[in-house]
């Protein structure tokens, strides 16, 4: 890969055509497009599904779609899918049976070849997210079946972020808004608004990246506004978390009364572990047809809010409390998930903090815990 390559750029007509590069190499292409109120992430026939023109505003528990005053398409924050939808799907087929007249049964693993995609307008955030998954769903001796291929034949198109919103905390969680060094991915982008038009600084970060690249149409630039967009983003961050030792914060606040506080509000929806990029957990379930000669075996996505998730037998949810439950995703989102990988959790989105029906933001909670810690800790 030639990194010393000078700094080019794209016009509008060339994002179109960097769409048509990927689907002719039979990717399916997946980016931000608006559909029922949302910027949600759906396979493209063409570029002119972007959502030119769109922006969002968020706040903790408000997420709108707002039209800007400039075509931008890339001018939005998360909304509510990430990666995982397509990487880790919500649900997944893993086999079934068939008994046969003889009552033979024949039992199939789904063998069907991984779709190839194409993801355009990956954040920098939801780059480490990907980064993050990779590591638990592909990092261990037991490489997910259903991520891992998925995960090989992806495209990866990087959009660095330059509108961040109300609940965006990329910047103190050091995963954006622009590109870490050592990211890993195959083009990147960034977007800016110039008098003549839309206007991606464009490089390639892989070897095919180089060679979808070579087959667009580029133009010289210095790159300045794009760096400069991507540097005021980072001072326009909705929300900070002081990342200071999160681990030993988590660790050692388990019987903070802050979590009562949390609990109250909390409905325990699991909808702060659904949107989020990071989380992983699943679960099985079985379901057969009437007469019991066809069966198969689903995999879906779980939360560590549903009772059933510590359910242990002979002694029912080990978590049954709003609090426990609360606390067990905090602490582990943000403490001893670097123990099993090595890193956080969390890489400061801000998904679940806008589509929490309560508005519970785990920035204020982190804050309060702290706070707290301080408190106790100065206490005679
Ligand atoms: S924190 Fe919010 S989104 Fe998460 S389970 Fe509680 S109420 Fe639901
Ligand atoms: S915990 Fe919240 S802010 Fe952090 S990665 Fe998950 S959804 Fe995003």
């Amino acid at each position: 890969m030639d990194t010393s390559a000078p700094p080019a750029e794209l016009d509008e007509d060339g994002l179109a055509m960097l769409v048509d590069a990927l689907q002719a190499r039979g990717l399916a292409v997946i980016g931000p497009t608006v559909r029922d109120g949302a910027i949600v992430l759906a396979e493209l026939t063409s570029a002119d599904e972007l959502p030119y023109g769109w922006g969002v505003e968020a706040e903790a528990g408000t997420y709108r779609l707002r039209r800007r005053d400039d075509r931008a398409a890339f001018a939005h924050s998360a909304g509510p899918q990430s990666w995982k939808t397509f990487l880790h799907p919500p649900r997944a087929r893993l086999w079934q049976a068939d008994r046969a007249e003889d009552g033979t049964v024949t039992v199939r693993e789904d063998d069907d070849p991984p779709p190839r995609y194409a993801f355009l307008g990956v954040r920098p955030c939801d780059l480490r997210a990907i980064a993050v998954q990779d590591r638990v769903l592909t990092g261990g001796a037991y490489a997910d079946p259903v991520y891992g291929p998925r995960r090989a034949a992806a495209f990866i198109v990087v959009t660095e972020c330059t509108e961040p919103s109300g609940v965006c905390f990329c910047a103190s969680m050091g995963t954006g808004p622009g590109l870490p060094d050592g990211a890993v991915y195959d083009l990147a982008l960034t977007e800016t608004i110039e008098p003549e038009g839309l206007r991606y600084l464009v490089r390639a970060g892989s070897p095919d990246g180089e060679d979808v690249l070579a087959g667009l149409p580029t133009h010289p630039t210095d790159g300045e506004h794009a760096r400069r967009a991507v540097a005021d983003a980072a001072g326009r961050m909705g929300r900070t978390m002081d990342p200071t030792d999160l681990r030993s914060l988590m660790a050692g606040t388990m019987t903070a009364e802050r979590w009562d506080q949390v609990a109250d509000r909390c409905l325990t929806c699991g909808n702060c572990t659904m949107v989020c990029p990071t989380c992983f957990c699943t679960t099985t379930e079985e379901t057969t047809d009437l007469i019991g000669d066809h069966a198969e075996r689903w995999r879906r996505w779980d939360s560590c809010f549903d009772l059933d998730f510590s359910y242990l037998h002979g002694t029912g949810p080990v978590r049954s409390s709003a609090r426990s439950r609360y606390r067990q995703w905090l602490t582990h989102k943000l403490g001893t998930w670097h123990d099993q990988f090595g890193s956080s959790g969390c890489v400061g989105c801000g998904r679940c903090i806008a589509w929490c029906p309560v508005g519970i933001d785990l920035t204020e909670e982190v804050a309060a815990l702290r706070a707290e810690a301080e408190t106790s800790e100065g206490a005679p």
